[in-house]
């Protein structure tokens, strides 16, 4: 396993659609290892493969590691089935803008279908922080950082905060 380089926000690579992985090959393999070590390091409870300069599918998570027992879990080819119509506003950090957290209502419960490393395909439902989390790194696939769910002033004040904090 190798750490990856985690790209900063305003990379175009986090800016891109990304494109469905077509088979478990080896690689893909050795990607998802090497995208939770950096996770790991970084450290965050979730890594999408744009962020390290992937355009695929896939994305990995831990929600639980930084209070007790880790629980890596690698979602390839995700989607979202359903979502609760209820919304909650949260704040969340995003491991490509370092120094910012931002206000950004998600579903508080989604049912979601992706395959695992070992091809199958699982369904299940996500809520709590794993929903929120799953959310967010579905928006990076498809090239949407928190940043782009903001409006006006809030989004200005934002871009300030984070040339402040690369500063
Ligand atoms: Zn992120």
């Amino acid at each position: 396993m190798s750490l990856r380089e985690i790209l900063l926000w305003p990379d175009a690579r986090l800016s891109r659609k990304c494109r469905p992985v077509e088979k478990i090959t080896p690689d893909i393999r050795q990607l998802a290892a090497d995208m939770l070590e950096t996770m790991y390091a970084a450290p965050g409870r979730g890594l999408a493969a744009p962020q390290v300069g992937e355009l695929l599918r896939l994305f990995v998570m831990d929600t639980t590691w930084k209070e007790g027992a880790a629980t890596p879990r690698v979602f390839i080819n995700p989607q979202i089935l359903q979502a609760d119509g209820a919304q909650q506003v949260g704040s969340e950090g995003c491991l490509s803008l370092p120094g910012i957290s931002t206000d950004i209502a998600r579903h508080r419960r989604v049912l979601m279908r992706w395959t695992n490393l070992d091809g199958a395909q699982h369904e299940g439902a996500l809520e709590g922080f794993d929903a929120v989390c799953a959310q967010h790194e579905m928006d990076h696939l498809d090239g949407v950082m928190t940043l782009d769910r903001l409006e006006g002033d809030e989004r200005a004040r934002v871009l300030r905060a984070y040339s402040g904090a690369l500063a």
